[in-house]
């Protein structure tokens, strides 16, 4: 099941770890699930810790194990016609996503931390941001430098920045795969300005999808996310390094229709995320009889599944229980000013 040659059949040696969040050992389990890119065979556990209840992976992979559940084809463009289709998808959200963020500050200096193939930064360019980017996969890193992206590939505190040097710094869909969320947005409040704007987004573990599809959940990822943050959890681990929340903001439609309905197609499907590893161009060494039934299970429940999905991200908008949600956030502390501006 798109096992690259170079990675073991093994996720190698797995840790039990404290709560990132509150330091508690102390856990309860939730359920088991498999990496859906079928690195290896066995499950991966979720627990919830008992004192604050942050959802992550445990025991899991060390560093340089968990970096083996990263690859190229992570970050490759699927081929033939899905790729002008997917390209022109990822430019409407990259513009899209812009538009969440810098419509809240006049141009500056951005960082983009886990800015994966650079899609977002080169927008953020076009309107006339400096951008900058962090992503720890090499293969991610080439892929957005050449995009003509200044790109440190290394983890964030090592890259030596400046203190209080960007105007925005942005977290898409990467603080839940960091092995330190808590040493990260310490080092992320050092390097933004006091006035500066934080914004983290994130699957959200309070969601319904959560709730509904659990183990079949599309955002699960495991072991490349560790976490799972709810709008509590998270707004505790902020407290605890130096920030205020703002506000929160759960519509964000080019995650939550897809999550729900990739989330109802794995109810059905043989293989999880089958829609979105085809999409992204993973390979998927399956026999023909099931390459047939997924695609079939796709274009049949299209009909149903589209509008459900459609209303369930709506729904679980209106009510402040999205599958991803944005959180905005300021440096905490007295005399510093609104980073709106
Ligand atoms: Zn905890």
């Amino acid at each position: 099941m798109g096992v690259p040659p170079e990675t073991a059949a093994s996720a190698g040696r797995l840790a039990e770890v404290p709560c990132a969040a509150c330091g508690g050992l102390e856990t309860a389990p939730l359920f088991s699930c498999r990496d859906p890119d079928g690195f290896v065979p066995e499950p991966f556990h979720l627990v919830s810790c008992v004192r604050c209840g942050l959802i992550f992976v445990n025991p899991r992979p060390d560093a340089q194990g968990l970096s083996r559940f990263y690859y190229r084809e992570y970050y490759q463009k699927p081929p033939g016609f899905l790729s002008g289709l997917v390209a022109a998808c990822m430019r409407v959200f990259q513009d899209y996503r812009a538009g969440k963020i810098l419509g809240r500050k006049k141009p500056g200096r951005i960082l983009d931390v886990g800015c994966g193939e650079g899609s977002f930064l080169a927008g953020c360019a076009a309107h006339g941001w400096e951008p900058w980017g962090v992503e720890t996969s090499s293969a991610g890193a080439a892929l957005a430098r050449g995009k003509g992206l200044k790109v440190f590939d290394k983890p964030l505190d090592e890259c030596g920045l400046p203190a209080a040097y960007f105007d925005v710094i942005t977290l898409w869909q990467s603080i839940e795969h960091v092995m330190d969320p808590a040493g990260t947005l310490r080092e992320t409040r050092r390097i933004l300005k006091d006035d500066g704007l934080l914004f983290l987004a994130f699957p959200n573990s309070d969601s319904l999808e959560f709730k509904a599809f659990g183990p079949r959940w599309f955002h699960l990822d495991p072991p490349r996310h560790l976490y799972h943050f709810s709008p509590r959890t998270m707004g505790g681990l902020l407290r605890s390094c130096g920030f205020q929340a703002l506000d929160a903001d759960h519509f964000y439609w080019d995650y939550n229709i897809f999550g729900c309905y990739q989330s109802l197609l794995n109810l059905f499907s043989t293989e999880m995320n089958f829609l979105y590893r085809a999409l992204k161009g993973v390979r998927m060494p399956l026999s023909p009889g099931l390459w047939a039934w997924n695609v079939f299970l796709i274009m049949a429940t299209a009909p149903i599944f589209l509008p459900l999905s459609v209303f369930g991200a709506l729904t679980s908008a209106c009510i402040g229980r999205s599958g991803c949600i944005g959180f905005y956030s300021a440096k905490a502390g007295p005399g510093l000013s609104s980073p709106h501006g």
